[in-house]
């Protein structure tokens, strides 16, 4: 199996509780390579455009405020498999439903606050990379 890249945003409630190196430190365990990484504060009309996908569901709103209410830091992560193993290591998107270990199960404060974004698919890894990093700010 060849090397693969996902995108991952660490979220508001995380950064906010200094939990960005527990988080990162969960992801290089699991054999994920951070090879760009920043920290940025979205506007909401960025927040809106990351999560278009979901404009018709009930949540967008409150999402987009969320995202935009603090800093993410946005990282590639590099691995095999990657985009399956960093959807493994953050658990599921509910932290009730999340096994324990996971990101989600052992940081996240509900649905929404769930501490993580991670790509779903290959198509879509490729989209948020290019959304937040240029070529040149993917160091593998
Ligand atoms: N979300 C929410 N309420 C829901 C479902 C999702 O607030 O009922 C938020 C949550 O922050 C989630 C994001 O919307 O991470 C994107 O939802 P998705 O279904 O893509 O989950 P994910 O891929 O993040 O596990
Ligand atoms: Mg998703």
């Amino acid at each position: 199996m060849a090397l693969e890249r996902t995108f991952s945003i660490i979220k508001p409630d995380a950064t906010k509780r200094n939990l960005t190196g527990a988080i990162v430190k969960k992801f290089e365990d699991a054999g994920l390579r951070v090879v760009a990484s920043k920290r940025i504060h979205l506007t909401m009309a960025q927040a809106g455009e990351f999560y278009a996908v979901h404009k018709e569901r009930p949540f967008y709103g409150e999402l987009c405020e969320f995202m935009a209410s603090a800093p993410i830091v946005a990282q590639v992560l590099e691995g095999e498999n990657a985009i399956a193993k960093n959807r493994e290591v953050m658990g599921a998107t509910n932290p009730a439903d999340a096994e324990a270990g996971t990101i989600r199960a052992e940081f996240a404060q509900s649905v929404g606050e769930n501490s993580v974004h991670g790509s779903d698919a290959p198509e879509t890894a490729a989209i948020e990379i290019a959304y937040f990093f240029s070529g040149l700010e993917l160091v593998g």
